[in-house]
């Protein structure tokens, strides 16, 4: 039985309007867009995956962007915040970046001993910019965009979970994911996984009388965990329903296989898989170009191309 998740794969989201969402993460926090297809559930709908140059697993932010959807409302039973990891460095470029490019943020404050800022994007979802440098896992950032390779995000750091009662869920990270406790500052309960300078954390804040969030456009979806195969997947499938969990059968989302669970705290997890990755329907120097779709859903493909709003990935290279 495996004992420990390798970090996050990828956190996933929900927006309204695309192209908004490609001008933001694209255009103003430098991602590359890796994956443009649609919702496999919805395929009237966009699936957009941002991530390093390669999209590898634990850089990927991905987003169903809805072009009717309302604004989420905030509450318990949610991620509330996505953290991305930049190196200590830039916090200077990015104040004066964020500043240029019209988004207010918080801080800089430190939090486990590291600063921060955080703001939010245009859908009003909370994203924290974490500096530090931990030992680089491998991650090539992606310089083809609006911010230069040294300031560029690294990865995707850890996620803020937002709960009624933390004991239940405490459980399932440390006994069941083999997440580490790291103790607390101030509210944030924060729990580790993943080695190696490839640290990814959980914070957890409670607040006992919270409404449940309702999740629409700016809510986070749901957070995949890292496991590097098939088989394992299926050893944590088995161990997920021994802890009580209901969790899905496996689901082919073409770059990854995933299953799904509740947490008991109610958020959303996922495991996926590292393999097959972005490049295995497109060149990594195209990724992102086409829209790319499922073989089963090929054959619908005039029809919808003919449904979805045409997006567009300006060009920000760093220095223009
Ligand atoms: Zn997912």
């Amino acid at each position: 039985m495996p004992t420990t998740v390798k970090g996050i794969h990828h956190v996933t989201a929900l927006a309204r309007d695309p192209q908004e969402n490609v001008d933001f993460y694209s255009g103003v926090l430098g991602l590359r867009l890796v994956k443009k297809t649609v919702n496999f559930d919805a395929p009237d709908v966009y699936h957009l995956y941002y991530g390093n140059e390669v999209g590898q697993p634990g850089t990927i932010l991905t987003f169903f962007p809805f072009p009717d959807a309302g604004r989420g409302k905030r509450g318990a039973g949610e991620i509330s915040a996505v953290s991305f990891l930049a190196p200590s460095l830039s916090l200077e470029f990015w104040a004066v970046h964020l500043s240029k490019q019209g988004v207010r943020f918080d801080g800089p404050v430190t939090r486990f001993g590291e600063q921060l800022v955080s703001f939010e994007d245009p859908e009003g979802m909370r994203i924290e910019m974490v500096f530090a440098d931990g030992k680089d896992s491998g991650e090539s950032s992606w310089d083809g965009g609006a911010v230069p390779r040294d300031s560029a995000i690294r990865r995707i750091r850890g996620v803020t979970l937002m709960l009624r009662d933390r004991g239940r869920t405490e459980e399932v990270l440390t006994g069941t994911l083999g997440f580490r406790a790291a103790g607390r500052e101030g509210d944030h309960f924060r729990f580790n996984v993943g080695e190696g300078g490839a640290e990814c954390a959980i914070d957890i804040l409670t607040s006992a009388g919270s409404p449940r969030a309702g999740q629409s456009a700016g809510s986070v979806h749901h957070i995949a965990w890292r496991t590097p195969t098939g088989k394992e997947q299926l050893e944590w499938r088995q161990k997920i329903q021994e802890a009580g969990l209901f969790v899905t059968d496996v689901l082919d989302r073409n770059y990854f296989q995933s299953i799904y669970f509740r947490e008991p705290g109610e958020v959303l997890f996922e495991i996926a898989t590292d393999p097959p990755g972005f490049t295995v329907d497109e060149l990594p120097a195209e990724l992102g170009t086409h829209l790319k779709l499922p073989p089963w859903l090929e054959p619908e493909r005039t029809r919808i191309e003919r449904a979805l709003p045409p997006v567009r990935v300006a060009d920000t290279r760093s220095g223009q």
